[in-house]
């Protein structure tokens, strides 16, 4: 069945140089078919006002951690009463993560999802990384793969604790994760990620753990340059992944070899607003030609916010982004860090995934910050 929604206000479409005004849109099933002026529209079965609100692609957030157990924030308490965020928190929710059963995990993460939904998103990436066991990363894979086909392989998150509580041996740990692990994840997985990080992997860790993915057929995706500045991301422009996540330390050849690549650098702001750390420069990569793009980085340690509308209000006001740069970021920039394009576009062919806002225009969304401005979400084709 045939839909055409009229009165739209402004149309972003990322498809056009600019908004549409007095616009209109026709989508059929999971699909768009038309996009263009209110007054040759074609006719549909069925007519929907959107009473002069503003129309954008659904968010796609390519970057979160939601399938965990427990609750962080008396750190995140302490953390604002001056402690520093350290990469060894993550043990903590692992803990609570291998103790919860498949239904709770479930719950939660269908709890967490219908709030992205709620806030405008409709495609999410979901990474394991608080199970680290053979079965603990797959039975994780296995429930975000009931919420989405961008399921993400991250064993190499940490190095886990042993039971007497000592720090694993990293080597043999990297074996397993690129091995039995590997071969338990890999089923419900597209892409392979690892945390490239000081206190975590180092880079020569990092391609094995990339390069083990790729034998098996998984896309890869990195964590680098989130804490201090480090070879991850131009591991990442080397092997030419779709995208790079935080960026935030970068020095001019990071910058260089990511404009190269073409490899998407993901910024997520929500962790730097909740750590308290320096934001990284949107404005430097964008003006050096490479491609941005806004994510969550929903997780219950650095950042557990699951809002878009949060991430491009930051991006603006704090980051050099214009509204309109990253309102594409958080829609067709996702889709790039997804290697996707059926999403984040709004034209004939495309998947019919879109919001209307309560504002005249997308500039809303950084202009009115914490505002609930999203008034429908409509996935492939049908309100949610
Ligand atoms: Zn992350």
């Amino acid at each position: 069945m045939s839909v055409l929604i009229t009165h739209i206000g402004e149309l972003t479409t990322n498809d056009h140089d600019r908004p549409l005004t007095d616009a209109a849109l026709v989508l059929d099933g999971p699909r768009i078919t038309w996009v263009g002026p209110a007054d040759e529209a074609p006719a549909a079965d069925q007519h929907v006002d959107a009473g002069g609100r503003a129309v954008i692609p659904g968010f796609v957030d390519s970057h979160s951690h939601l399938v965990f157990a427990g609750d962080r924030a008396a750190e995140f308490a302490a953390r604002m009463a001056g402690e520093s965020y350290a990469a060894g928190g993550i043990r903590t929710t692992v803990a609570a993560t291998r103790a919860a059963s498949d239904e709770h995990l479930t719950s939660h993460v269908a709890r967490l999802v219908a709030e992205m939904h709620r806030q405008g998103t409709t495609t999410v990436e979901i990474k394991s990384g608080y199970g680290l066991t053979v079965h603990d990363e797959a039975r994780s894979l296995a429930v975000a793969r009931q919420f989405t086909d961008e399921t993400t392989f991250l064993g190499a998150h940490v190095v886990p604790d042993t039971d007497a509580g000592e720090p694993a041996d990293a080597t043999a740990y990297l074996d397993l994760v690129t091995g039995p692990m590997l071969d338990a994840c890999a089923p419900h997985a597209r892409w392979i990620d690892a945390f490239c990080e000081e206190g975590a992997f180092d880079v020569d860790q990092a391609r094995t753990v990339l390069e083990a993915g790729a034998a098996v057929g998984l896309g890869g995706r990195l964590h680098a340059n989130q804490l201090t500045y480090g070879a991850g991301v131009r591991l990442a422009a080397e092997l030419g992944l779709p995208a790079v996540d935080h960026c935030t330390f970068l020095r001019d050849a990071d910058v260089a070899a990511l404009a190269d690549s073409g490899t998407v650098a993901t910024l997520l702001p929500g962790v730097e607003f909740s750590t308290r750390q320096p934001y990284p420069d949107a404005r430097r990569l964008l003006d050096a030609g490479v491609t941005v793009a806004l994510a969550s980085d929903c997780n219950p340690g650095s950042c557990f916010t699951s809002s878009v509308p949060l991430c491009i209000a930051l991006a603006v006001r704090e980051m050099g982004m214009t509204p309109a740069e990253a309102v594409w970021a958080a829609t067709a920039g996702g889709a790039r860090a997804l290697d996707r394009d059926d999403v984040g576009v709004l034209a004939p062919g495309r998947r019919a995934d879109l919001l209307l806002l309560d504002a005249p225009s997308a500039v809303h969304l950084a202009y009115r910050p914490g505002v609930p401005l999203v008034a429908s979400v409509w996935k492939d084709g049908r309100p949610l």
